[in-house]
């Protein structure tokens, strides 16, 4: 069984996904070809922003648009505590501090009271600059904007939505990447949306962030001047086959990838009610691509065992995530460790991901909720 099962997928869409390549290969046109235009307009068009901004993966796009905030040294960035390691890697990489803030205990995402609360501690403090709040879309599920959108308002803060696991989602008919003062999504292979290597999107309503933006992506150069690099930059583009890759990918995820896959995640919740999981809460309004389909796990269970049984029965599971951004080794000493985040820290000794894809069965769902049951009774 695959966690994630690109290699059906690719079976799928194989016929379209290779013309698509051939025609990049004999154009020879592999760096800004047609189709990155082609694919930016298309994503910019499903997202409901004005610009799209391809580059080259997900942590760039956060650099990028950190940047695009004037992000650096004594300024305080607001990440949740439980995330992929880029969101407060990203901050900290210009110099700024990130301040990791808990998460709440039933959407997994960044708890806007907390927010508040860290952002008046910071202000309290004053030794840093309040600036930019990175709100994360965890495994698919778009965060709290109704509030965070209001608290960075009050206090003057950049958005930043973090749309790397969730695109797709919807909040209020609202697409995720759509929040942000500007938002960001990756594609590396396994995510809602995902490329054959590495890629990344950034999305802005503002016509100057998306004139910056395209000039830092390629080493500061001018709008008007191609041979006058006007500010210092990266070589962060998308390549044309990862392109030309994700447009059909694009069409099935719009077509049905994206129904296929809550269909299975309820077939999941509606299974998984009676063997004492918690099992993920999608509020109203809100709909979840489903980057991740995550439980807890009983308290008193021994993670690792059921880890070991499952996949001892040929079922992977995945730890997304088991320690908390401010325990990582790289913030050890620093001000950022200093983070009060029971929540995430909880969370972290009891979650557990399960495989979930668009290309799953009924009876995939079946086995894996058999299996993980049997995992918990042997416990007991
Ligand atoms: C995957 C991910 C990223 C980074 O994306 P890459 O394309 O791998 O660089 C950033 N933030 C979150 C929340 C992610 O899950």
């Amino acid at each position: 069984m695959e966690f994630r099962d690109l290699k059906k997928q690719y079976e799928v869409l194989k016929n379209q996904i290779d013309s698509r390549i051939a025609d990049v290969c004999s154009s020879a046109c592999f760096i800004s070809g047609p189709q990155v235009k082609e694919l930016e307009i298309r994503l910019a068009d499903f997202v409901g922003v004005k610009h799209c901004i391809t580059c080259a993966n997900g942590t760039d796009a956060l650099t990028l648009a950190l940047m695009a905030f004037g992000t650096g040294n004594g300024d305080a960035v607001f990440v949740p505590d439980f995330t992929f390691f880029s969101s407060g890697e990203c901050p900290a990489g210009l110099g700024a501090t990130p301040v990791f803030v808990d998460v709440d205990p039933v959407t997994y995402n960044l708890d806007p009271d907390k927010l508040e609360d860290a952002i008046v501690n910071v202000i309290n403090e004053g030794n840093l600059t309040p600036k930019v709040v990175i709100a994360v879309d965890l495994f698919g599920l778009p965060a709290d904007y109704c509030r965070i959108t209001d608290i960075c308002r009050k206090y003057g803060l950049y958005l930043l939505e973090d749309g790397a696991q969730g695109f797709g989602g919807i909040l209020n008919n609202k697409k995720a990447c759509s929040f942000g003062d500007i938002s960001t999504t990756s594609f590396f292979p396994a995510k809602p949306l995902g490329c054959y290597g590495d890629g990344g999107a950034i999305f802005t309503d503002s016509d100057d962030y998306a004139a910056y933006l395209r000039s830092i992506c390629v080493h500061g150069k001018s709008g008007e001047d191609k041979y006058n690099n006007i500010r210092i930059g990266m070589n962060s583009r998308l390549d044309t086959i990862q392109a030309a890759i994700l447009i059909p990918k694009l069409d099935a995820f719009i077509d049905y990838e994206f129904e296929a896959v809550n269909k299975f995640a309820d077939m999941y919740s509606d299974e998984l009610k009676d063997i004492g999981v918690i099992i993920p809460v999608i509020p109203s309004g809100y709909s979840s691509s489903w980057a991740q389909y995550t439980i807890q796990l009983p308290g008193d269970c021994n993670r690792a065992e059921v880890q070991s049984y499952m996949k001892s029965k040929g079922v992977p599971t995945m730890l997304y995530y088991a320690k908390p951004m401010h325990l990582q080794g790289a913030f050890e000493g620093t001000y950022s460790s200093r983070a009060n985040c029971p929540v995430t820290e909880r969370l972290c000794n009891n979650v557990l991901s399960l495989p979930v894809h668009p290309y799953m069965t009924k009876e995939i769902v079946s086995e894996v909720v058999g299996t993980l049951s049997e995992a918990i009774d042997l416990q007991k």
